[in-house]
């Protein structure tokens, strides 16, 4: 295979692009164009040249680490798979993106479906499955329609199904739809609905890998994720690494939104300050305003402000700010956007997507909104601000899956970088975006 090197894939529009260097170049739906751009290259060097040991080494070697969130080390996953022994194991593609702001997977999925059809076949070689299947949010229609369209056409292409490129290796995918519940990204709670069941987290551990899709062996990874892997099995380890830190290599995909000029997608290197991606990528803030702060990681990230704006943007860099990549969406607020509204925003939806299970956020989401609604209104006391802190303080020790853990990020440094915006709130009854008015009396 030709050697893409970092500085081709850096001249595609001044961004390092590895997922997305098909996307908006070849035409989706083209499985020769797939292929002229090296498509299918990873795996046919998987199944002929590698086993699935090698293939696991080297995405080991390669130090790719989960883009849905939680940067777990993706070669250690499947490795734990493949050593459990069972004739029954399934790798799973989270395509459940539901994370307020983030729409990275989606485009992947419309831009460059092939891309995840190869990945998931090498996982399944790499992990012993026969059996993949992507759960897809039930609103991405022409993600479900496009992806559905690759697998067919790799199935008439003998490169899923039985005995693929003649070799006794065989894997197939089916595609799932979400029903439209944001707990169902979670992965346990994907397994349960994948079984025909209400998406509920389950207790962890175990963890998917040893039981997962009817208690067997499952690999769960990312859209973002996996649409790394055939470039890293097609050019090698040590090309991926020359991408991004030591530590977390390779690129990130983030959706910039908000007060920016150029509101999208774009992919960079791992480590790239937060700065550059609003200024230089994002065009900076639109309407001539001044930069406020940026929620970074999506709903359950972190305000970031003025001060912050020099992190380099990787899982360990974030982590000594106390702050989280997540998805990678990256909210951008001017000095004319109000913290309350955005704060109530957030705090509506984990109320609306909360599953109900545990009394801490089922509860604790109620009470906050409750809160947050009364500075949205102009009212509200010092010790509600501090009440909000505990609150979401008490959900991220007591809650059972992440997303009742996760609101005390939001609220948290909402309230530590900006207590006088919501104190104004209630003492001068000021916002200084308007949109928050006193309740109208009967
Ligand atoms: P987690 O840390 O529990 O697990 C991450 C992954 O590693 C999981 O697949 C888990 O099974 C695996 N894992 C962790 N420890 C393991 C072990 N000891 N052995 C085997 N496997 C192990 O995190 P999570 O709850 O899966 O995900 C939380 C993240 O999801 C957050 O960072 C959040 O930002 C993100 N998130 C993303 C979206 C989105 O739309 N992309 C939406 C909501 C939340
Ligand atoms: Fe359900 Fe929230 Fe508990 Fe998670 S934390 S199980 S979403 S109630």
């Amino acid at each position: 295979p030709t050697l893409v090197t970092k500085e081709e894939i850096g001249l595609t529009r001044r961004q390092v692009r590895i997922v997305l260097r098909n996307s908006g170049v070849i035409n989706p739906e083209s499985i020769e164009e797939y292929i002229a751009n090296g498509g299918f290259e990873g795996l046919s060097k998987a199944l002929s040249e590698m086993t699935p040991e090698d293939v696991i080494k080297e995405i080991k070697e390669s130090g790719l680490r989960g883009r849905g969130g939680a940067g777990f080390p993706a070669g250690l996953k499947w490795e734990f798979t493949y050593k459990i022994p069972s004739d029954e194991k399934y790798v799973v593609c989270n395509a459940d993106e539901g994370e307020p702001g983030t729409f990275k997977d989606r485009l992947i999925l419309e831009g460059d479906p092939f891309r995840i059809v190869e990945a998931m076949t090498i996982a399944g070689y790499a992990v012993g499955a026969k059996k993949g299947y992507i759960y897809i949010r039930g609103e991405y229609k022409l993600s479900i329609e496009r992806m559905q369209k690759a697998i067919n056409t790799a199935r008439e292409y003998g490169l899923l199904g039985e005995n693929i490129l003649g070799t006794n290796f065989s894997f197939d995918i089916e595609v799932r739809k979400g029903a439209g519940a944001y707990i169902c990204g979670e992965e346990t709670a994907l397994i349960e609905s994948l079984e025909g069941k209400r998406g509920i987290p389950r207790i962890k551990p175990p963890y998917p890998v040893s039981q997962g899709l009817r208690n067997k062996p499952t690999v769960v990874n990312n859209v973002e994720t996996l649409a790394n892997v055939p470039d890293i099995i097609r050019n090698g380890a040590k090309w991926f690494r020359q991408f991004g830190t030591e530590k977390c290599p390779g690129t990130k995909v983030y959706t910039i939104l908000g007060d920016v000029v150029n509101a999208g997608l774009i992919e960079v290197e791992m480590g790239t300050p937060l700065r550059d991606i609003i200024f230089q990528y994002g065009g900076g803030i639109k309407n001539g305003g001044k930069f406020k702060c940026a929620l970074v990681g999506g709903a359950a990230g972190a305000f970031l402000g003025e001060e912050m704006l020099d992190v380099k943007m990787d899982f360990e860099n974030l982590k000594e700010y106390k702050a989280v990549l997540g998805s990678g969406a990256i909210l951008v607020m001017s000095d004319g956007a109000c913290i309350v509204d955005m704060l109530k925003s957030i705090l509506r939806f984990f109320k609306h997507e909360s599953c109900g299970r545990c009394t801490p956020c089922r509860v604790g989401t109620k009470r906050l909104v409750e809160i947050i609604e009364r500075f949205a209104s102009l009212e509200g006391t010092e010790e509600d601000l501090d009440e909000m802190v505990n609150i979401s303080l008490v959900m991220k020790d007591t809650s059972f899956c992440p997303l009742g853990q996760s609101v005390y990020l939001p609220v948290s440094s909402a309230v530590k970088y900006f207590r006088e915006e919501f104190v104004s709130h209630f003492k001068d009854k000021y916002c200084v975006s308007g949109r928050c008015k006193p309740r109208l009396s009967l």
